[in-house]
């Protein structure tokens, strides 16, 4: 059997590719992954639920959120952009729904109907599924693949090829990166891979304290690139995570590489420091016979009043009218600008995605058709693409998967 298209990979851009690509009956496609199951990423995606993508129509808003290769996503966005994939969700009978922060979710909010929804298609389509194979070897003869060996001996022939084995994170899922060398192989350039969207270890012990609080509407500043977010963070047992902290740690993962490195947190980023004096003022009035150490109740989450007490080196039981002008003025520095020492990240094995990949330069963007060998394709993490939080990356993996399902040369 020599199969039209084969796609080695099941997660989101493999399903995608091997669903649109089958919708031509007389195509025969295999689809093969080294898991048991497809999409055991997938199923994890928005904690279990899916964030399946973001709600921006206009795709030039969308590709901002994606790395310095975005450009590369433009025609891809423009064929099958998040109107399209919203449509062919709903037309295909899976319904969705918006959330907080523009994030999309399946009607039920389980991320096993997105998989339910993919292997139905694949099933009805005809496609051929083979699991727990992993690909070992690719030949390639007169710049063309003809076949791909398997770990169990097989050899599978094709007349064309999509790699969608996806980046090296979070690798208890299947995509280790060890497709990367095969790749390379093919004469393909791989930019270096980082752990991108991963949580962050920091040196400053109160931080680790306040595991588990989560802080909405603060502000992060890395200190030397002056790139800052807006949003929620959380503490951990380790240092800090969540969506603002996850979205600046691809930058800070490269600086790292230089040393440490500090960001400022600003905990009351909606106030000028004028107009967070003025509040403050007002609050001391109101505590103006209490302790120093009761007087931050109106301003601060409680967990977080202990920590910021110590860093501000005032006296917690003065009262709270012995409290200098100066003492005040650097309390307002400290609410805006509290430094953290960020002295490294949780890696590849907790990272949400990978920086890196295929380079684009070497990628038809129309067509996801590799330009070094004539019958492959990509799409997914397995390109140098990223996105932030809240549906992007996956949102990738539709429109390259598309991509490659629409345009394949038979
Ligand atoms: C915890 C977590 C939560 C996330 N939540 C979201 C979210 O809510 N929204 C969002 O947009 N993104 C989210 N992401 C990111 C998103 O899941 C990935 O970007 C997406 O899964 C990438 O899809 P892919 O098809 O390119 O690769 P993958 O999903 O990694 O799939 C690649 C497949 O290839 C197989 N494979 C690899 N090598 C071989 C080989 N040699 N032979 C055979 N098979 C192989 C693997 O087993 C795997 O099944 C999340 C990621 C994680 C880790």
């Amino acid at each position: 059997m020599i199969y039209d298209l084969v796609v080695i990979g099941g997660g989101p851009a493999g399903i995608m590719a091997s669903t649109i690509a089958s919708q031509n009956k007389n195509l025969k496609i295999i689809i093969l992954d080294r898991n048991r199951v497809f999409g055991r990423k997938l199923l994890l995606t928005g904690k279990g639920r899916c964030n399946i993508t973001h709600n921006e129509l206009d795709f030039k808003k969308m590709i901002a959120s994606y790395n310095q290769s975005a450009k590369f996503l433009y025609s891809g966005f423009s064929q099958f952009g998040v109107k399209e994939t919203l449509d062919f969700f709903k037309k295909n009978g899976l319904d969705l729904k918006v959330e907080r922060g523009n994030r999309y979710f399946p009607n039920d909010g389980d991320s096993q109907s997105v998989l339910d929804f993919f292997n139905l298609k694949l099933k009805e389509n005809n496609v051929e599924m083979l699991f727990s194979v992993n690909v070992v070897k690719i030949n390639v003869k007169n710049k063309k693949i003809i076949s791909i060996e398997l770990s169990d001996g097989r050899e599978i022939e094709g007349k064309n090829f999509l790699i969608s084995t996806g980046g090296k994170s979070y690798p208890i899922t299947g995509s280790d990166g060890f497709m990367f060398s095969l790749i390379k192989k093919l004469g393909h350039n791989i930019i270096d891979l980082t752990p991108a969207l991963v949580p962050l270890t920091v040196k400053n012990e109160w931080v680790k304290k306040l595991s588990g609080l989560s802080l909405k509407n603060v502000e992060i500043t890395i200190k030397n690139t002056k790139k800052k977010i807006l949003g929620e963070m959380l503490f951990t047992h380790f240092g800090i995570s969540g969506p603002i902290v996850l979205n600046l740690s691809n930058g800070i993962v490269k600086l790292l590489t230089k040393g440490n490195i500090f960001i400022n947190l600003d905990l009351k980023p909606g106030l000028t420091e004028k107009q967070l004096d003025l509040r403050l003022q007002k609050d001391f009035e109101k505590y103006s016979n209490h302790d120093f150490k009761n007087s931050l109740n109106d301003l601060l989450p409680q967990n977080l009043i202990e920590s910021i007490l110590k860093l501000s080196n005032i006296d917690i039981h003065k009262k709270v009218h012995q409290v200098t002008k100066e003492e005040r003025l650097k309390l307002i520095k400290l609410l805006k600008y509290i430094e953290i020492e960020i002295n490294g990240h949780l890696g590849f094995d907790t990272a949400i995605v990978t920086s890196g990949g295929v380079d684009t330069k070497e990628i038809d963007q129309k067509t996801m058709k590799s330009k070094i060998i004539d019958n492959l394709y990509f799409a997914g993490e397995v390109i140098d693409i990223d996105g932030k939080t809240g549906g992007y990356n996956l949102q990738m993996c539709w429109t390259t998967g598309y991509l490659v399902g629409k345009n394949f040369v038979n």
